[in-house]
């Protein structure tokens, strides 16, 4: 999974990254950026490395290993430089699936790393590009996370993973990211007086923030994949968008490749 930020990946597929680590399959998060920019009281270097290693100790929780590359924070661009870097940690990983954001989100980190990872696609397995690091035999699938931008088209949930049963789990990995999820993105939500003195009471608190609504969407996507009763019933999901490049799944091989649907 590839986020702009140390935190994103977590946010948008932590659930399903659980559930992978459980059956003993193999994920990474990758954040393009080092975040150093995600803090209205810290800034630069000294920011970078807490962030590293909150995400270090997310990773621990979620069962993941994390990479964070050392781009600055607010100031991603989709140059040829950073499409290398992304090229080269697909193909080392030998990704099945790479999940990326839409290239159409507010935050241009986010809609550049779209872009960034669009780009990637085809040319993980073009050998003359990066020929330091050996090409892909086969293309991975590439999804996107989803989110709630509509234009110029609304996110399409053509999986949707019931994350119910690790939801806790994922709260307790999010609540790594100490420096995010209780400061600054309470302080730029301005919601930051809502942030429980207490720090017992903070995990309940931030998975009432971060749950997120099942979309009407979404649900008909959990019953096709899970059956009436129990997609119905979910009460927490990740869902991801098949993109169009990379190679392009069945419903047979999406089922093998999220071996976690209909359990
Ligand atoms: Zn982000």
């Amino acid at each position: 999974m590839i986020g702009a930020h140390p935190d994103d990946c977590d946010l948008k597929g932590g659930g399903t990254a659980i559930l992978y680590s459980k059956m003993g399959y193999a994920v990474k998060f990758l954040s393009v950026t080092n975040g150093d920019a995600g803090h209205h009281a810290m800034k630069g270097d000294a920011l970078a490395k807490r962030r590293y290693s909150e995400a270090q100790e997310a990773g621990k929780r979620f069962g993941v290993t994390y990479d964070v590359l050392d781009n600055h924070d607010g100031q991603l661009m989709p140059s040829l430089e950073v499409r290398l870097q992304i090229i080269k940690k697909i193909r080392e990983w030998d990704a099945d699936i790479v999940i990326a954001p839409r290239p159409n989100d507010y935050h241009p980190d986010h809609r550049y790393t779209g872009v960034l990872v669009q780009d990637a696609s085809y040319m993980v397995a073009v050998p003359a590009v990066a020929p330091e690091t050996p090409a892909l035999k086969k293309n991975p699938v590439f999804l996107y996370f989803q989110d709630n931008f509509q234009r110029p088209n609304p996110f399409r949930p053509d999986v949707a993973i019931d994350i119910s049963a690790v939801f806790d789990q994922k709260i307790h990995a999010l609540d790594a990211h100490e420096s995010q999820v209780y400061e600054w993105l309470p302080w730029i939500g301005h919601y930051y007086e809502q942030v429980p003195p207490n720090k017992n009471d903070r995990e309940k608190w931030i998975a009432k923030i971060w749950a997120v609504t099942i979309t009407p969407a979404v649900r008909t996507s959990l019953e096709k994949w899970y059956g009436k009763e129990r997609g119905g019933l979910a009460k927490h999901a990740e869902a991801f968008e098949i993109c169009e490049y990379g190679a392009q799944p069945t419903d047979e091989d999406l089922k093998r490749l999220f071996p976690m649907l209909g359990k």
